[in-house]
């Protein structure tokens, strides 16, 4: 079966190093604490007199359902993660799975076209700007279809797609009849799709801080101190890490954050901070 192909490997290595040159290049991409944006589409700061909740991070592992190295890793983590899974690769489903029985969020990690980089690092199924209305409807419901349990999008690449309004649109769309978000891993700083979720009455989610931009346990858990300031400054943090030729790293690095973070803040699933910071319940069970 071609989606079992071993070259699959080789080309979800290169997603990241795409990433890290687009970090280097744009430098609003989320791998920095910044200030609340000035749309208010951020998170809220804690006013006077608010009940008083713990500071919430939600930890997104990214690339999961191609059997990347850090799988196992990321799976034992000693807190809830959220695991976004690519579909059609050999442990899809099978990684879908297991995270829902660890009690995890499962997102589709759905491939879509970059600014920069080759088509054939996106992996199957991918959404491309060049297809028709019905095309890119039919691989996004496919794709979900694809993933058990996936309550929600984020974008594998995308630093195209993100800004076409067109294009997300009609993924967005899919979310909404079905009961889903989507989360803006945030590869395009002039992404439009957090203002189009609130226009079409869906949570505005996005990721803050990349985790491991630079490939190395230190780097990471360094990160995770810049998590930790921003959940703390402004009442959540959304984060992404990735399984792939760094995943054990990038696990590493994120246990040892969590060690000195654990008294500090709360994590949680994605679903979690959508239901509570949107009031937004998304369709958590599912067939
Ligand atoms: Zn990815």
């Amino acid at each position: 079966m071609e989606r079992r192909s071993p070259r699959w490997k080789l080309i979800l290595l290169y997603p990241l190093t795409a990433m890290i040159m687009l970090t280097v290049l744009i430098p609003s991409a989320p791998q920095t604490v910044h200030a609340v944006p000035a749309d208010g589409n951020g998170p809220v700061t804690r006013e006077e007199g608010e009940q008083k909740q713990p500071a919430r991070v939600a930890v997104i592992i990214d690339d999961f359902g191609n059997d990347m190295r850090g799988t196992d890793e990321m799976f034992k983590l000693p807190v809830k993660i959220t695991v976004a899974v690519m579909p059609f690769l050999r442990s899809s489903e099978q990684d879908a799975r297991r995270a829902h029985e660890l009690g995890f969020d499962v997102l589709v990690h759905l491939p879509m076209e970059p600014r920069q980089g080759k088509p054939e690092w996106l992996g199957p199924g991918a959404v491309l700007t060049s297809m028709s209305d019905a095309e890119i409807r039919k691989r996004v419901e496919e794709a979900l279809d694809n993933v058990p349990f996936a309550i929600g999008i984020n974008n594998h690449m995308g630093s195209k797609v993100t800004g076409d309004e067109r294009v997300m649109g009609i993924v967005l769309t899919v979310c909404k009849e079905r009961g889903l978000f989507f989360v803006d891993s945030h590869t395009n700083y002039r992404s439009v799709a957090g203002r189009m979720a609130r226009e079409l009455g869906l949570p505005p989610v996005e990721n803050h801080i990349f985790l491991d931009d630079v490939h190395s346990a230190g780097h990471v858990a360094k990160q995770m101190k810049l998590v930790q300031e921003r959940a703390l400054n402004q009442r959540y943090c959304v984060t992404i890490g990735h399984v792939g030729i760094q995943g054990k790293e990038t696990a590493a690095g994120i246990r040892s954050g969590i060690a000195g973070m654990k008294d500090k803040v709360q994590f949680v699933g994605i679903s979690d901070l959508v239901r509570d910071e949107w009031k937004w319940n998304s369709r958590l069970t599912l067939p």
